[in-house]
């Protein structure tokens, strides 16, 4: 089996994520004695995270790393690959591995895959990407060398394994780029943070929650503050109908969501263990966009609603404001 890397970036706060860690787990419990790189400003502190089983620990840090630019972060992975002599490198499907490591792949005249979805290791290692908007999946290799893979979570089976690495970490250095300048971070969604891909719930709002209810009325506002407390209580990912993020031109709307919440067919396919839908109906359309969501439960006041129609393993038939508005009082 050819060598291999583990290339983890730091987060903005200098820690590893929960999805690096992950990948850092399950990797070395299918290549016992690959070579662990961390990149990031403070790397070598970052690295006590790496399990006993690593060959080598290599490590890449610095001022010039404290903002993901992907100019230096080539850099970085570049002189952190040539110093491991590694043939494949896996990394997670993260900002800054997308942004940066194409052009690392490019430099050592190597190829990159991004977004595999599965990978087996061994003598010819074989990944799965999906392809045709996630309806067909291909399983396939390269010969090219350095071969860069950036797996989605779950591309290998789970595993556990603790720090423990007692070698020696080694710090490469690199040449920082001084061209680029980070002069500060603005959030996607205004002073809101809703994706939260590693959160384990994911909460779906839909259409109904701007609908006219029993009294006539609509409660778009009411229906904003149960959401927001929802999620801040649970720290769950929200998520949309495309009905609901399509009425951002019609007035009536939730003011934190956006096409970036979508989920469906032409959204996102999200991956939580949990998934809550209030409000939206269960189309296929939209529910296609659930295939990696493991337990599902909805909330619709119609008992006919498409989740009752073996799409959901619960249905409340029930109204989700009165549902949200007790379990926010229940999560205090
Ligand atoms: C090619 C194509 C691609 C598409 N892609 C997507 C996609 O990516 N994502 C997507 O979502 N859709 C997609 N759609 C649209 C999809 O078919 C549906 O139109 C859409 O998902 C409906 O959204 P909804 O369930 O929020 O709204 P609605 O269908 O209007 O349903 C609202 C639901 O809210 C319930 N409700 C109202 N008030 C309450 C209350 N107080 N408590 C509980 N329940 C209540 C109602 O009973 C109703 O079931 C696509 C369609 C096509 C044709």
């Amino acid at each position: 089996m050819a060598k291999t890397l583990i290339l983890i970036p730091l987060e903005a706060d200098g820690t590893v994520g929960k999805a690096a860690r992950d990948l850092l787990a399950s990797a070395l419990a299918a290549d016992p004695g690959a070579d662990v790189g961390v990149f990031g400003k403070g790397a070598k502190q970052a690295a006590d995270v790496v399990p006993a089983s690593a060959s080598r620990v290599l490590v890449a840090g610095g001022d010039g790393l404290a903002s993901p630019t992907a100019a230096n972060d080539a850099r970085a992975c570049e002189a952190l690959v040539r110093a491991s002599g590694s043939q494949l490198v896996l990394a997670p499907q993260h900002s800054r591995t997308a942004r940066c490591l194409p052009l690392v792949a490019v430099r050592t005249g190597g190829r990159i895959d991004t977004r595999v979805a599965g990978i087996s290791l061994g003598a010819e290692t074989k990944v799965r990407r999906w392809y045709y908007r996630q309806r067909m999946q291909a399983a396939f290799t390269r010969e090219e060398r350095p071969w860069f893979l950036l797996l989605e979570s779950g591309a290998l089976p789970a595993a556990e394994a603790s720090a423990g690495f007692s070698g020696a970490v080694e710090e490469v250095s690199w040449e920082p780029c001084s061209r680029t300048q980070a002069l500060g971070t603005e959030a996607a969604i205004a002073g809101e943070q809703t994706i939260r891909p590693d959160a384990d719930l994911l909460l779906v709002a839909g259409a109904g929650w701007t609908k006219k209810q029993s009294d006539g009325q609509t409660h778009v506002p009411e229906a904003e503050e149960l959401i927001r407390a929802f999620l801040r209580a649970t720290g769950a990912s929200l998520g949309s109908s495309k009905s609901l993020v399509d009425q951002k031109g019609e007035g009536a709307v939730i003011s934190f969501l956006t096409h970036m919440n979508q989920v469906g067919q032409t959204g996102s396919s999200p991956r939580h263990p949990k998934g809550l839908a209030t409000c939206c109906h269960g189309e296929e359309p939209h529910v296609v966009g659930w295939r990696f969501i493991g337990e599902r439960r909805a909330i619709n006041l119609d008992p006919n609603c498409g989740w009752a129609q073996g799409k959901a393993d619960v249905l409340y038939v029930a109204d989700a404001f009165a549902v949200l508005r007790r379990l926010n009082e229940l999560l205090g």
